[in-house]
């Protein structure tokens, strides 16, 4: 598996998307940080992209993967695109400070590695093209926890420091992320070229996607329809696993929705503590307008504005919006099943529905932690008593009711199917606040520890982690007051 290379060879580096026109990106070298060091290596991306253990220790990779050497093989290049921001056309955006090194071969296809805070490009415009230790644990840790969840995502295969100052609203420090992902392409990029009238680069943009990553939709008979109607569909699927999981993502402009349907762009996001369906994660989202309930009409809205860019490819105005149409109805399927599997049903009944819904509301009506109502959830049986879970309500009446009808609809599902359904299900660990936030403090005096614990239980976060069982209780009161801006 992988390309398995010792210490005195090169990485067999290719770029797709710099075979793309001149049109799309700018080439440039990153910009150096001083005396970098490594804050924390990722082996389960760096075994993915078949980097090899010992070359991953070395400071030849600690200096490629802060920018401060060009490793061999790569073409860095900045790309440009554009976005709809909290619902206004925002014109031209790009890589301000994300430069893509070049791609990697990997058993699932071409891994684009890309460096975030590796310095300016041509569309950093008031950026200073940094990121900051801060933002960046968050980015790192996410992204991770994610993949762990089984939720699309970009990953992240390192994180580098220095002491060199950013500015914020306080003086922090810098660092660079490594992520990867099958490809950073946005629904941006597409608006770029069309609301620029430059058709023919919009067109070697669809093509380049359709080819490398959406191969079945050229068989359709209107291949750019085809492909906004997959890109729907993997849209929906994403929008449910957030709601499944309490995932408020924070910043859902089209320049941070993936084309292939990944999370993308880390920023003011937040597991949900206690379950507040109109809960905004991000402080300077003065409006809501990415409120957690929102969050599946925001990318359908999203996925609106895709499709008004690929309408001159597509052609009928009713073409983009049939495309569109299966969404409404992927998106409430594609939930339902999260949710059955959460509950322990195994199969879809007709009384789902309804449960779901009053499910909802129960936790919503007694503000119950989201993660750990869910977890303890497992050890519910139709017979057991359900004390632990009872404790997370002050409105004991209503949650007996609810049981009650939830008993009924468990009771034909053998047990050990539905315990087993729920554990994969029902996550132990998310990311809260926090927790990044404990991290963060620690990293700042230069003590990874907590960051690497957290990394590990994040990966696997179904599973049991007996020493680390803190991790999966309550907020403590202070977590409610954790103020998360667009500032990174
Ligand atoms: P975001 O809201 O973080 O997705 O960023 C929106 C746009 O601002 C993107 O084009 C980013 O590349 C750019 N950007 C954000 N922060 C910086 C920065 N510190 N330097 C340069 N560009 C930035
Ligand atoms: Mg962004």
């Amino acid at each position: 598996m992988g390309n398995n290379l010792g210490m005195d060879k090169t990485l067999p580096w290719h770029n797709r998307f710099a075979k793309l026109d001149k049109a799309f990106y700018t080439r440039l070298q990153p910009q150096a940080l001083s005396h970098p060091y490594w804050i924390s290596r990722n082996p389960s991306v760096a075994h993915e992209l078949g980097i090899d253990e010992s070359w991953f220790e070395s400071q030849e990779a600690l200096n490629g993967f802060t920018g401060n050497n060009v490793l061999p093989g790569c073409d860095p290049l900045a790309s440009v695109y554009s976005g709809h921001q909290f619902g206004q056309w925002a014109g031209q955006l790009g890589d301000g400070r994300a430069i893509l090194l070049g791609e990697l071969d990997t058993p699932a296809g071409g891994m684009e590695v890309q460096l975030k805070g590796a310095g300016k490009t041509p569309y950093s415009r008031m950026g200073d093209g940094r990121a900051v230790l801060r933002s960046s644990i968050r980015e790192y840790l996410c992204s991770e926890a994610m993949h762990g969840l089984g939720i699309p995502t970009t990953r992240a295969l390192c994180l580098t420091g220095s002491d060199d100052k950013v500015l914020r609203e306080e003086i922090e420090t810098a660092a660079v992320v490594t992520r990867t992902a099958p490809s950073f392409i946005r629904f941006g990029h597409f608006e770029h070229f069309s609301y620029n009238d430059m058709h023919a680069e919009l067109k070697a943009l669809a093509d380049f996607v359709i080819d490398s990553f959406y191969p079945a939709c050229r068989e359709a008979g209107n291949p750019y329809a085809a492909l906004l109607e997959a890109v729907s569909e993997r849209t929906a699927h994403l929008m449910a696993a957030w709601q499944s999981v309490g995932f408020c993502h924070g910043v859902m402009n089209t320049d941070n929705m993936s084309i292939l349907g990944l999370t993308i762009d880390y920023g003011p996001f937040q597991f949900l503590d206690a379950f507040d369906p109109t809960h905004i994660c991000n402080h300077s989202d003065t409006q809501g307008r990415y409120a957690y309930n929102k969050q599946p009409n925001m990318a359908y809205w999203n996925l609106f504005c895709l499709g008004q860019a690929l309408l001159p490819l597509i052609g009928e105005q009713d073409q983009a919006l049939a495309a569109l149409e299966p969404y409404k109805s992927i998106f409430p399927q594609s939930l339902e099943g999260r949710m059955l599997g959460k509950l322990g049903l195994t199969k879809p009944i007709p009384e789902a529905s309804a449960l779901i819904e009053s499910t909802f509301k129960l936790l919503a009506a007694n503000r119950v932690d989201y993660t750990i109502f869910w977890r303890r959830l497992c050890a519910f049986t139709p017979t057991s008593g359900h004390e632990s879970l009872r404790d997370l309500f002050y409105d004991r009446e209503s949650f007996n009711a609810w049981a009650l009808q939830y008993s009924e609809l468990l009771a034909p599902v053998s047990r050990a199917l539905q315990a087993d359904l729920k554990l994969k299900n029902n996550p132990k660990y998310v990311l809260r606040n926090h927790l990044g936030e404990e991290a963060i403090r620690a990293a700042k005096l230069k003590d990874y520890s907590k960051l690497h614990t957290l990394l590990e239980v994040l990966q696997s976060p179904f599973e049991e982690h007996a020493d680390d069982d803190a991790m999966a209780g309550f907020p403590p009161d202070w977590a409610s007051g954790i103020e998360i801006s667009c500032s990174s």
